[in-house]
């Protein structure tokens, strides 16, 4: 059985229309997941449901192994997920490890 839960997030169930004020409609995207219906009558009927809506930025996210935060934009570098903020930063430091390496060899 699908049901359509709107604007609500799939994940958390969170609001995320435009007029929400949780600021969740910018990054929003059409999200389908299974769910759970409990039917609480004489004991509690659980129904398999599929749910139709939307996933909100922040059920997106996902914590980078490097600091720690929840990012929207990351690499999966060796099976660790790294933020763009510290992919710059591991550039940088590989590069300048490059440099020391090349004075090294000259
Ligand atoms: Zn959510
Ligand atoms: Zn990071």
């Amino acid at each position: 059985m699908e049901i359509d839960i709107g604007d609500l997030c799939t994940h958390c169930g969170r609001d995320t229309s435009f007029g929400s004020g949780e600021l969740l409609f910018a990054n929003r995207i059409p999200s389908g997941a299974d769910g759970t219906l409990v039917l609480h009558g004489g004991g509690d009927i659980n129904i398999l449901v599929v749910l139709n809506g939307y996933m909100c930025v922040e059920c997106q996210s996902i914590e980078c192994d490097e600091c720690g935060n929840k990012v929207l934009d990351y690499n999966i570098d060796d099976g660790r997920i790294i933020c763009s903020d510290c992919g710059d930063e591991i550039k940088v430091e590989s590069e300048y490890f490059d440099e020391v390496k090349r004075q090294w060899e000259e």
